[in-house]
């Protein structure tokens, strides 16, 4: 036995290499990020074709090493060429993320260390940070000391987290579920369509509440639809709001819908994971008003604070009822709840173990300040108006002045089909491939966007797409 304890021992110490090794390894996957960082300016934002061969991707696992440069030289073609660059200035698609390479490095001091973040007892340093960055966020929207919340994967899981809260907190039950009643809109995420069929809710009456020529919910509506069901014997139970509407940026009248939440009982959560952050600007606050009185609030901080994907977090302003959602005891943690002067990330998500999130967002922010923070959120602003006045004068028909940073528009011909020409333009700015936009539909008509939120993004890029429209246009007509 101790004769195969030394064999095994020697083969498996090779997952330990010595720090000559690590260097050597460190020096060329540093080398590759900067060589990365270096080439983003000039890259292109948007690779369509594939590689011809998925060469290293489909090699197979063996018992033999492979170098280091080996792996990046298949990664460089096979994973970081093709599909869309969103560490890119172009990325005005969809709802752009960062990338802040202060994040990277965070990321990377949470795996070196590995701290468990998922108890106080185990890491009573990690749970606090983590803690730390979610009493900020709650002091933010102006929610009390006495709010919670969780940092997860991102804004799916952290409205799930929000939905499974609200669900608890009105007791409803599986013998509820048909009658209780939930008023969202049409431009409500479909993650929130997910999360109530994942939490055993999607037999609920689900009401589309309709909206107004700026995409925002129409209060008086609600109210409407509120009356009608309590007459038709049914509960209304949830009402969500957007603080940014993933297709057009719309804000719903806060105030208006947390004033109907609270005279109808109804928990009032809000999706802000795309605008949440914009809190930080004077723009951002006016135009948030209300959003403190709200049950529950999902911000993205791989969107508004420009991190690498994988962080969204959920607050909920009375904490108590995150934590009653969440919490269960099982005999091998008995040893954990000795020590509680923190809540525990366990006790409030449904994860265990889990990533050192905290340390991801904590980093950047303490390296940089707030204050570019805010400049670049305002930026984003400025530059969406900036984009929807150059792009009117072009002979686009724009959406209406952003309430954030998506602006929607499309050209109408005289002769052509609307839509059909819209689909060649969105083609030909992908093959361009220089800055990359996406599209949706809006009111039945197939309508491009730009969502300018990257960090990298400033005016010369939003020229360059202004130019490949100019171009386009041209080619199209
Ligand atoms: C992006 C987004 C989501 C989903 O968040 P993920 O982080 O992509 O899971 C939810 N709601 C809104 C408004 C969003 O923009």
């Amino acid at each position: 036995m101790i004769d195969r304890l030394r064999e095994l021992e020697a083969v498996a110490r090779r997952l330990e290499p010595g720090a000559e090794e690590r260097g050597g390894v460190r020096d060329e996957v540093v080398a590759y990020s900067e060589a990365f960082l270096e080439r983003l300016p000039e890259g292109k934002m948007f690779h369509p074709e594939l590689p011809e061969r998925w060469t290293l991707l489909d090699s197979p696992f063996q018992d033999d090493p492979t170098p280091i440069d080996d792996l990046l030289k298949g990664l460089a073609v096979e994973v970081d060429t093709p599909g869309i660059n969103p560490a890119s200035a172009g990325h005005i698609g969809y709802i752009p993320g960062g990338g802040l390479y202060y994040s990277s490095l965070g990321d990377y001091l949470a795996a070196v260390t590995n701290r468990y973040a998922g108890v106080f007892f185990g890491s009573p340093g990690a749970v606090r940070m983590e803690n730390a960055l979610i009493a900020w966020m709650a002091d933010l929207v102006g929610y009390p000391a006495t709010a919670g919340g969780n940092h997860a994967s991102g804004g799916s899981i952290a409205n799930l987290t929000a939905v499974i809260a609200a669900r608890e907190a009105h007791g409803i039950r599986a013998r509820d579920v048909e009658r209780a009643v939930v008023y969202l809109s049409a431009h409500t995420h479909h993650c929130l369509d997910k999360a109530f069929r994942i939490a055993g809710l999607q037999d609920c009456v689900v009401r589309r509440v309709p909206l107004d020529e700026r995409y925002r919910m129409v209060p008086a509506e609600i109210a409407r639809m509120i009356e009608a069901d309590r007459r038709a014997g049914l509960r209304p139970w949830m009402l969500i709001g957007s603080a940014g509407t993933t297709d057009v940026g719309a804000v719903d009248p806060l105030h208006d819908l947390a004033h109907i939440a609270a005279t109808e009982q109804l928990w009032f959560h809000i999706d802000a994971a795309y605008g949440g952050f914009f809190i930080l600007t004077e723009h951002g606050k006016r135009l948030f008003k209300g959003i403190e009185r709200s049950d529950s609030l999902v911000l993205d901080p791989h969107k508004g604070l420009f991190l690498p994907y994988g962080l969204g977090t959920v607050l909920v302003r009375d904490g108590g009822k995150l934590l009653s959602a969440f919490t269960h005891e099982a005999h091998y943690m008995q040893d954990t709840r000795i020590a509680i002067e923190d809540i525990s990330p366990a006790d409030v998500s449904p994860e265990l173990s889990k990533h050192f999130r905290g340390m991801r967002l904590w980093l950047p922010l303490k390296l940089h300040g707030l204050a570019p923070f805010r400049a670049a959120l305002e930026e984003k602003l400025l530059l969406a108006r900036y984009f929807h006045g150059k792009v009117k004068e072009l002979g686009f028909e724009v959406g209406p002045e952003p309430d954030l940073t998506v602006v929607t528009f499309r050209y109408v011909p005289e002769v052509q089909d609307a839509d059909e020409l819209n689909k060649r333009l969105l083609a030909f700015l992908h093959k361009d491939g220089r800055v990359y936009i996406s599209s949706t539909v809006i009111d039945g008509r197939f309508t491009l966007r730009a969502a300018i939120l990257s960090f990298r993004t400033h005016r010369e890029t939003v020229d360059v797409l202004l130019e490949m429209l100019r171009n386009g246009l041209e080619a199209m007509l």
